[in-house]
């Protein structure tokens, strides 16, 4: 059986509507591009509910101005063939932008500013606005249950569990652990802009944070290993405070041969 494939709110909609009451329904929203990272949402959104939708679509509003998103991966064919093993419900793939924005103009959620004043908020305006407006725009549309977010985008799945929280959504967050290469590379759809060598350079990244006795000595390391790097901190759990007392989070954005990476590790 092929992988039930919805192109417009509509179709969304009444998907949903079809479904039983007391039926679970599971929600991965993704860009696309899937690998193993995702894979492992959906395999943990399969096992925990009844039901599970898969989104594919690469949000414009998420993404700066000298940023990817003309170039970002888009590999629809190869990914409805890996969601056809993995036996989800469905998968929605807008047909156009204009069917998750139909307005020239219109109402933009704002992500919590606390959440927002420092790395990923810091390096790149805008990104969560974009990131909370789509994801609540497509929870309304699902209205999913729970919903399966990486750890891989720490600080975002923390700015999703805040609007959860300011807006009252009833959806349950679950967050998902970091899915790397063999070579300790968190898996990303990006990182298919790296040749095979620099793919596997690029893993420096995670072995510097797991290894590195403190902060500084990460950035020098990472500085020497050709990293053009953006932030490196350490931070407690909930992001509220700067710290490096044990048990906290080292989160990282570098450049590696042109391609943005993000990674963290829990120290
Ligand atoms: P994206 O398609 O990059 O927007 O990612 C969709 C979801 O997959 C987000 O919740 C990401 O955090 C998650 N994700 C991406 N890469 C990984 C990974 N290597 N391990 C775990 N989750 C991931």
């Amino acid at each position: 059986m092929l992988v039930k494939v919805l192109k417009t709110r509509k179709e969304m909609i009444a998907w949903r509507k079809a479904c039983d009451a007391n039926q679970r329904i599971g929600f991965v929203p993704t860009m696309g591009a899937l690998h193993q990272g995702h894979l492992s949402l959906i395999k943990k959104s399969k096992r925990e509910c009844d039901k599970t939708v898969v989104s594919i679509f690469v949000n414009p509003t998420q993404f700066g101005p000298q940023e990817d998103f003309k170039k970002y991966p888009r590999k629809h064919k190869k990914d409805l063939s890996l969601l056809k093993l993995e036996g989800v419900d469905c998968v929605w793939i807008p047909k156009s932008i204009k069917e998750v924005y139909p307005n020239e103009v219109e109402t933009f959620v704002k992500a919590r500013q606390s959440l927002c004043e420092m790395m990923e908020g810091l390096h790149r305006p805008g990104h969560f606005d974009g990131v909370v407006t789509v994801v609540a725009k497509l929870f309304q549309l699902v209205e999913p249950h729970r919903a399966y977010f990486g750890e891989k985008d720490f600080q975002q799945l923390k700015v999703i569990e805040a609007m959860v929280e300011d807006l009252f959504f009833l959806v349950k967050i679950r967050p998902c652990k970091i899915v790397r290469e063999k070579s300790g590379l968190a898996m990303s759809s990006r990182n298919q802009y790296f040749s095979k060598d620099d793919r596997q350079a690029a893993a420096q990244l995670h072995e510097i944070l797991r290894s590195a006795d403190s902060i500084a000595k990460a950035k020098t390391a990472l500085k020497k290993s050709d990293f053009n790097l953006e932030y490196l901190e350490s931070w407690n759990e909930d992001l509220s405070k700067q710290t490096t007392a044990s048990p906290c989070r080292w989160l990282v954005a570098a450049r590696f041969k042109g391609v943005r990476l993000i990674d963290n590790i829990v120290r």
